[in-house]
């Protein structure tokens, strides 16, 4: 069986196909990282307008790399939840077309979700159940995943996601966007103990949460003070930059990591995954393994390029097919996070 899959939900236009044995015969992802860069952020409008140009080109480019006809695929799976509304609605209505076009199934996926599910595609074994930690550039979420239908939110972020926080830091930075990269390549030249910046929760363990905003608004008076600010024409000195972008690096890691930990311990679960852009990061990956290999543990996390956006995460379709779970032409897209 093969499926194609396909994911708009921000802003990487992506389509692939797997089959149920979760070989992965094609993966394209068109980034419009150069598109956003200069507002430091993603654009609604201009992230949908280009979904629309490049959704069908990406969608050729799968399965013309798959070495396949379109007609010899057997599902349609896209994710329809959670994103940008206008980025969704361009990916479900190719995938609504394209079912109806040949007659195949059509399954709608949550995109966090099929960030965890990208591990068991990643290292082909069962990872239910386990603790799964998404980071990326919208949420940070720790959930006890039960199944590929069954995610209980354990906790998570009362604030900035851990990925935009990155991001504005970075800005602030003078970095370029996505910030997230480019600040840890920075970092790697800084001291992490340069400066105390906070890490709410940490010492909490009553709590699975996290908070970003106030870590971002104490690195924002160490560059500038308190006062209004022009961040373009900041002069700050490389040094000083690196061990910012060090420090600011080392405060993330810790409270995702230190949380990630106390899921463990509370839950009694042995088994972590990880999904998201943020995932891709070096430091956290480093000091992950390094605590829960200390717990006896085990940690999934999926290569780099399968951390950031990417239609290979929609393989969670498989699951759905093989439970019967299909969907049909009234599928919509949900921009908002249903907690399920
Ligand atoms: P969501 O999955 O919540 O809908 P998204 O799809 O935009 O959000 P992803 O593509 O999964 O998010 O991740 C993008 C985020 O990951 C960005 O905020 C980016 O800065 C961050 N990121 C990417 N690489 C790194 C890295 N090496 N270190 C830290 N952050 C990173
Ligand atoms: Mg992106
Ligand atoms: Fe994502």
């Amino acid at each position: 069986m093969k499926i194609l899959t396909i994911e708009s939900t921000c802003d990487e236009t992506a389509a692939a196909v797997i089959t149920d044995e979760l070989d992965v015969l094609s993966s394209v992802v068109a980034s419009q990282d150069e598109l956003h860069q200069r507002f430091a952020g993603v654009v609604p409008e201009i992230a949908a307008r280009a979904h629309l140009e490049r959704c069908l080109p990406v969608i050729h480019e799968a399965v013309r790399k798959a070495d396949i006809e379109l007609t010899d695929i057997d599902a349609v799976a896209v994710a329809n939840m959670p994103g940008l509304a206008g980025s969704l609605l361009v990916g479900v209505t190719a995938a609504k077309t394209l079912a109806w076009l040949l007659d195949k199934p059509l399954i709608g996926i949550n995109h966090l979700q099929g960030h965890i599910y990208a591990c068991q595609v990643a290292f082909k074994k069962p990872i239910f159940p386990c603790i799964g930690l998404i980071i990326s550039g919208g949420h940070s979420t720790i959930y006890h995943c039960r199944s590929a239908f069954d995610f209980e939110p354990l906790g998570g972020t009362i604030d900035d996601a851990a990925g935009e926080s990155f991001d504005k830091v970075a800005s602030m930075l003078g970095l370029p966007y996505p910030g997230g990269p480019a600040l840890s390549k920075c970092a790697l030249n800084g001291d992490p103990k340069a400066f105390a910046f906070p890490r709410p929760f940490l010492n909490d363990s009553s709590r699975l949460d996290f908070s970003f905003s106030g870590l971002k608004t104490a690195v924002r008076y160490e560059i500038a003070g308190a006062g209004a600010v022009d961040f373009k024409s900041l002069e700050i000195d490389d040094q000083r930059k690196a061990d910012i972008a060090a420090s600011f690096e080392q405060a993330v890691v810790d409270c995702l990591v230190g949380k990630t930990i106390l899921a463990m311990q509370k839950s009694g679960i042995q088994r972590v995954c990880v999904g998201g852009g943020v995932a891709a990061n070096r430091r956290f990956r480093e000091a992950l393994e390094n605590r829960v290999a200390e717990e006896g543990g085990e940690l999934l996390i999926a290569p780099m390029n399968l951390c950031t956006d990417n239609a290979v995460l929609g393989a969670i379709a498989i699951e759905k097919i093989k439970a019967g779970q299909v969907d049909d032409l009234s599928l919509d897209a949900v921009p908002g996070l249903i907690r399920s």
